[in-house]
């Protein structure tokens, strides 16, 4: 019976090591966002309020006026506002 508690607690003690070890090893601080590429110029997505780099953007021409959108469904949704 004590064997077999040790054998717990040894298993216990090895699981928390590793999943300690674990952290260290594969937690880093988060990489910056895509977004976040330097010196690249950002627009504002009219519709949601985004902003995002120009590369990364959808453009459009809504009302005579470019417009850069995060997504084709913002364009749309800013298109049928009008
Ligand atoms: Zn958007």
């Amino acid at each position: 019976m004590t064997r077999l508690l040790l054998f717990a607690l040894f298993f216990y003690l090895g699981y928390r090591l590793l999943a300690l070890v674990g952290r260290v090893l594969f937690t880093r601080p988060a990489p910056p966002p895509a977004h976040t590429r330097e010196g690249e110029e950002m627009v504002r997505d009219p519709q949601c309020g985004t902003f995002l780099p120009r590369s990364d953007a959808v453009a459009a021409m809504v009302a005579g006026e470019d417009h850069y959108f995060c997504s084709s469904a913002c364009r749309d949704a800013y298109r049928g506002k009008g």
